[in-house]
Order: C-alpha cells, then structure tokens, then sequence
C-alpha cells in the first residue's frame, strides 16, 4: 500500500492499495502504528497485554515478508518499526495503518502514534489505575503527560509529577496532575539531608508511596526508584520509557516486599480497538492535545530540533514534512 504526506496534512492519505487490502481504499487518511493487531490470536483475544501474535514488533527494519520496499539512489532503506514515516512516500503493511477520521485536528493525530498515547493507554489500559489511587509519574515528557492524564481520567485523587524542568508543573497540571516534586530544586536547595525521589514521593502520600508509579524517564536507576515509591505489598511500578541500557540492577528487598514491576509498549493499546477511542477523547476536547505541540519546523531544520528538545520550553515538536 502507497502512502502519501502532503503540505496541508501531517498525517498520512492512502495513494493505492494492493488487491488484497480490503479495509482502505485510495484517498483514507490514516496513520502510521508500529504495534499490530490481528484481532484473532491469543494475545489479541486476551485483556492483559496488547502484543499480537501474529504482528509482532519488529526492530528488523524490514516488512513481514523480509524485504524493505524503500531505497534511495539504489541503496536500501529501513522501515523503522514497521512503519517509517518521515518520508513523502513508503510502503507499509495494512496491519501497521489505522484509518482515522478525517476531520482531527491534524497535528493531534501525529502525537497519538506513540508518546502521549502511550503514557495514557500505560494508566487507561495496561494498569487499569482504579478510582481513588494514588500515582506518581517520574519524567513529564508527552509520555509522562500521557500517563497524569489517564491516571485522572481513571479517578485517581492524587496524582504526583516528577521533572528536573520547574517549567513542567504547569503542563502537569494542565492534564490533571495534583502534586509537583523537582528533585533537583529540592536536592540543590542547601538541605543538608537532600532526599530520593521515593522519599519525597513518600512524603506526599503519609510516609506509605503510591500504588502505581509510571517511570517514563528511561534512567534506568529510576526503575529502583519507582519501585520502592509504591506501597508495601501491593505497589506497582511500571516502566513506560525506554533507556539506552539493556540492563539494570533491581533492589531484591523493594520485590521481596509484595511489590510489582512491569513493562508496558504502546501503554498495552490495541492499535485498531483503543486508538479510534481515544481520537475521539482528543476530538471532543476531553483532551486538550494542544498543549503538548509548543514547537512546529520544517524537515530540513531537524538539526535545530535536537537543541530544542533540550529547552525547558519544549514537550513535543511537530515536523511539517
Ligand atoms: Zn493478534
């Protein structure tokens, strides 16, 4: 199937299909998705996890049938998780497209892909945060922002942000968030008994934690951190953001004392079931989607952007291919 980007949408029409895609036709608006679903096998007949059998996640940067269907002056272009999408055309497998309607507000579905989504699904779907709980959310990027605000949208009372960046309080409460701790303001404030984040988590919540912490930060230290941020015996951290390092050192006593830890990908969101739901959230302003998009550039000034991700200013960039 042929994509196109066109200058007005930032999200994806379909140019043709092959003859046996039977759910889009020439001329849908769709968007890219790096998680299938089959709607058929064991996992995707299962309410516990999002990861089709049939469609895996694939790092092999190639299509399901092992050939890559792009290239560039007859060298091989990859298919970055089955998707890729900064280019004006690319072949994708109709098991890795949704089809969205046309009429979302049109950067709002280019977040949705992963990042904000992923973060909201990570409370909505995969832990299923219940009415009354507390949370706590370490790195208020969209993925963290994602999670403060399904955490609200699931009732949680007390919902805790954690950023180095002061300038994230105000985001985090735009979506919901009802406590702000930065870790580096506090620790660097002179106090001669500066604490762990899990301390001052601690310290919100009476001295128990939180029964769900959401490490979006992908530091894998913080992993240690979220754990022993959640209660005894029933806490449970959960990791959303991915790191560089393959491996981390797990304290044995924050397990052995009744605590969870689990990993999420795409939030447990089942592309084709959940995704359309949400949109619809984002198109009646349930979610205000606006808030993260605080930066728009053309594709030849990507360079630029790598700087300014790094401003305190910045949540999410969106790029006009
Ligand atoms: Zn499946």
């Amino acid at each position: 199937m042929m994509m196109e980007n066109t200058e007005i949408k930032p999200h994806r029409i379909v140019e043709s299909v092959g003859e046996e895609v039977k759910e889009l036709k020439k001329g849908d608006v769709v968007i890219p998705v790096f998680v299938g679903e089959c709607g058929e096998c064991e996992n995707c007949n299962s309410e516990k996890t999002n990861l089709c059998l049939r469609h895996p996640l694939s790092f092999s940067g190639l299509l399901p049938d092992g050939t890559s269907r792009m290239s560039i002056r007859g060298q091989t272009l990859y298919h970055l998780l089955s998707c890729s999408t900064w280019s004006e055309y690319t072949v994708s497998d109709v098991n890795y497209v949704m089809k969205v309607d046309p009429d979302v507000a049109l950067p709002h579905a280019s977040f949705l892909s992963c990042g904000f989504s992923t973060g909201f699904g990570a409370a909505w779907m995969d832990s299923k945060v219940e009415s009354g709980s507390s949370v706590a959310v370490i790195g208020l990027g969209a993925v963290g922002l994602g999670v403060v605000k399904g955490a609200r949208v699931q009732g949680a009372t007390t919902i805790i942000g954690v950023d180095k960046n002061g300038m994230k309080k105000d985001k985090g409460e735009a979506f919901g968030m009802t406590n702000f701790i930065n870790p580096e303001a506090q620790q660097s404030s002179g106090n001669a008994d500066s604490k762990s984040i899990s301390e001052m988590v601690k310290d919100l919540t009476g001295g128990v934690g939180v029964d769900y912490c959401f490490e979006c930060s992908g530091v894998p230290d913080l992993i240690n951190q979220a754990l022993e941020a959640t209660k005894v015996g029933k806490g449970k951290a959960v990791v959303v953001g991915a790191g560089l390092d393959q491996f981390v050192q797990i304290s044995f006593l924050n397990l052995l004392m009744g605590r969870t830890l689990k990993g999420t990908i795409f939030g447990g969101l089942k592309s084709k079931t959940h995704l359309p739901l949400l949109l619809h959230k984002c198109k009646n302003k349930e979610i205000l989607l606006d808030e993260l998009l605080t930066h728009e550039m053309k594709l030849e000034d990507v360079p630029k952007a790598l700087d300014i991700l790094k401003q305190s200013n910045c949540v999410k960039i969106l790029i006009k291919i």
